[in-house]
């Protein structure tokens, strides 16, 4: 790449010098490139796509010049601490600028207060350069393809799409930046959204639409930290991913508002419910809400205590297979004893007829002591979630009876990317993972990265100044 520095015009010809340079190299370039023998559409593309990164960073520069010109010839600046007007340290120092499309080099002066001890540079506070080379529309695709891929194959996919080289390490550190940050209420949508996405679905129906609350939990292999004395690795072990899923239903239409996962247990589930819902993103005057869940105890004793008003299911499935254990102990495996069991009382669970399913389980005699265990069990099951299990109230009243909805979304945004062959996650790296997937799948991932942006650059420039140019 040709040095070119903008102090060696004069001010006034800005304009003109900085497309004369882009020209100039344009014209190096294409002779370059002519030299080399093409015949085929792959050796055109080949050819151009290796200097491409050289020319959109030539461009790039070029408009920089236009906009900025007199930032590179800057000579004196007020210090942004103390405001007093001081000459510059250095002139050409040089950094290197990585942006998607290709990079190149800066030159431009360097400032230093004395009495402040502050360095700075007008220039890349004035563009709002990120500290590393790598921009912010590179970060954007770290952390993109980093949260759908393994980091090894994030980095070749970079570099096979840009030309451009990529460490994982360095991903793998704008991921976990990016996303360590984040709170729920970052990747949801905004209460203004909900409360639209409410509206459109009612639909101008007497009824509140209904809100479902899935919740569920699913595996993740993961290992501890290391401990910053021993440093050793710990050993993987297979934790919990909480999550939930906050979808509206009518009739058949089901719009998706909020997924949320995380390694946590269930009190921190809680309170990110209770985060959300005190946003007001879970408007129980507005919607019919209905949490959805197995028959895990830590579901229902949260939600009972944040949605003591919601109405409640038990997974449909769940209920079911809890049943067909039971009769297949008693009557053994597919019989038409079993069956039948099995179907007499899920009819009666969708009368609304808990009272003859308790009543017909009681009146069996257990053909074994396994079968006795899960008849006991079965019933104290049944009872226990005897508000959960109405199933053709809950049907009529348009509420969903399966919850299918929640273990799609723990398939698609914890298994696909958390569940690889020999990868064991720090809890701290997985939840990062899972904030962005989750972002991505609530339609909020331009807003996280806007956001890292703004975080980035008030930490890079602190002092927040409007820098003056003292020779203009
Ligand atoms: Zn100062």
């Amino acid at each position: 790449m040709p040095a070119q520095t903008a102090l060696d015009f004069p001010i006034e010809n800005h304009n003109h010098v900085w497309k004369n340079e882009l020209f100039g190299f344009l014209n190096q370039i294409i002779d370059r490139i002519l030299e080399i023998p093409m015949e085929k559409i792959e050796d055109f593309a080949k050819i151009v796509f290796n200097h491409k990164s050289e020319i959109i960073g030539q461009l790039t520069l070029g408009l920089i010049k236009k906009q900025f010109g007199h930032f590179f010839e800057q000579e004196y600046c007020d210090c942004p601490v103390c405001g007093k007007t001081i000459k510059y340290h250095a002139n050409n120092v040089k950094r290197k600028v990585e942006i998607l499309g290709g990079g190149f080099e800066l030159l431009r002066p360097y400032f230093y207060c004395r009495k402040c001890k502050k360095g700075f540079y007008p220039l890349d506070e004035a563009l709002g350069l990120a500290s590393s080379p790598k921009q912010y529309d590179i970060q954007d695709v770290e952390a993109w393809l980093s949260s759908e891929l393994p980091y090894k194959t994030a980095e070749e996919t970079y570099e096979r799409t840009t030309g451009n080289p990529l460490s994982n390490g360095h991903m793998h550190e704008t991921t976990n930046k990016i996303a360590e940050r984040l709170e729920i209420t970052d990747v949801c949508p905004t209460k203004a959204e909900i409360e639209q996405a409410i509206n459109e679905i009612s639909d101008n129906s007497f009824r509140r639409p209904v809100m479902m609350l899935a919740i569920d939990g699913a595996h993740a292999p993961t290992r501890p930290a290391p401990s910053p004395r021993k440093g050793k690795r710990g050993k993987g072990e297979w934790k919990e991913v909480k999550g939930f899923r906050l979808y509206l239903i009518n009739g058949k239409r089901i719009v998706h508002l909020i997924s949320w996962h995380q390694v946590q247990n269930d009190r921190k589930l809680a309170a990110d419910l209770q985060t959300i819902a005190e946003a007001g993103l879970i408007p129980e005057d507005k919607v019919r809400l209905c949490v959805i869940g197995d028959g895990a105890d830590w579901i229902w004793n949260r939600t009972a205590e944040l949605f003591p008003t919601a109405k409640v299911v038990l997974d449909f499935w769940h209920c079911s297979e809890h049943l067909h254990e039971t009769a297949n102990a008693q009557f053994g495996k597919g019989t038409p004893e079993a069956m039948e069991l099995v179907e007499t009382s899920l009819t009666r669970l969708f009368d609304n007829d808990l009272d003859n399913v308790i009543a017909e389980l009681e009146s069996i005699s257990p053909s074994s002591a396994t079968a006795e265990e899960k008849i006991r069990g079965v019933i104290g099951y049944l009872l226990k979630h005897e508000q959960g299990v109405n199933y053709g109230k809950a049907k009529r009243g348009g509420y969903q009876i399966g919850s299918g909805a929640i273990e799609s979304a723990n398939k698609f945004i914890a298994h696909v990317r958390l569940k690889r062959s020999g990868a064991w996650w720090y809890p701290s790296h997985a939840n990062n993972i899972l904030k962005l997937r989750c972002a991505k799948y609530n339609g909020t991932y331009d807003r996280i990265i806007k956001k890292h942006i703004e975080f980035d650059r008030q930490e890079t420039y602190p002092s927040a100044t409007s820098i003056h140019c003292k020779n203009l």
